[in-house]
């Protein structure tokens, strides 16, 4: 059984006070979350929402994280840095960073494999955008990234590793991937990770969807077979909308 993961990503907003003011008005309202619970947060907010998060089940994650141990990557920030905050979850290649911060499939590789090689969990970000639907090359965009972005991950580095499923047509749009055609396209990167890393990797590996999920659309996403969780942009930045999502069983 693959436990749901529900995850946010704040992006570039809140401040450290506001993101404290988030945390205590979410705590409780997640307070008997079945699945598991990650907040991703701007760098500049880590250190204030370890401390706000404490004695709650929300797991700490950053928003990226450097390739190198340490050095001259200005404006970078390192794995070593991110864990003595209690980080435990990192996105990696998110379709923002590759859209305007020139990430591409092998810097994904490296920041990725210096994830795992840090003890970090990664959630690692993949979707068309709306062109590349509309030309139908969904499946051939969707295998290169995956091909490329793990390339030389080992089938044991998947049991830490998250992959979210992102349209880039559906991020922030209010646009929705269909339930039925979120979960073929999971499908399709699940049978592709099962195929290259094997039956057992595919089967354990968990998959999210990403792309204005909230919680009036959860409930039908989380009900797909393939699906199990989501990355959260918009909603998670409402403490009840992301607890909606969080708690959409109930
Ligand atoms: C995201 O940026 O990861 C995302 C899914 O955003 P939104 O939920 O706002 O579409």
């Amino acid at each position: 059984m693959r436990k749901p993961i529900i995850a946010g990503n704040w992006k570039m907003n809140k401040t450290a006070k506001e993101a404290e003011q988030l945390i205590a008005e979410l705590k409780p309202l997640v307070k008997g979350a079945k699945p598991e619970v990650v907040v991703c947060v701007p760098y500049t907010d880590l250190w204030a929402v370890s401390k706000a998060i404490e004695g709650s089940k929300i797991k700490l994650g950053a928003e990226n994280v450097a390739w190198a141990d340490s050095g001259a990557f200005t404006g970078e920030i390192s794995a070593d840095m991110l864990k003595e905050i209690g980080v435990e979850y990192v996105i990696i290649g998110h379709s923002e960073r590759r859209q305007y911060f020139g990430e591409t499939d092998e810097s994904v590789n490296a920041r990725l494999k210096q994830a795992l090689k840090k003890g970090l969990k990664p959630i690692v970000c993949v979707g068309e955008t709306l062109t590349e639907r509309e030309k139908n090359k969904t499946k051939r965009v969707l295998k290169k990234q995956v091909i490329d972005g793990f390339k030389d991950i080992t089938a044991e580095d998947f049991a830490s590793i998250v992959i979210a499923y992102e349209p880039v047509w559906a991020i922030g749009t209010g646009k929705t991937a269909t339930a039925e055609d979120a979960n073929k396209t999971i499908g399709f990167i699940r049978s592709l990770v099962k195929k290259t890393w094997g039956a057992q990797v595919g089967k354990e590996l968990r998959i999210q969807y990403g792309g204005s999920m909230k919680p009036s659309n959860a409930k039908e996403l989380m009900a797909m077979r393939n699906i199990d969780g989501g990355l959260i942009g918009g909603a998670a930045l409402k403490a009840e909308d992301f607890a909606g999502i969080v708690n959409y069983k109930k």
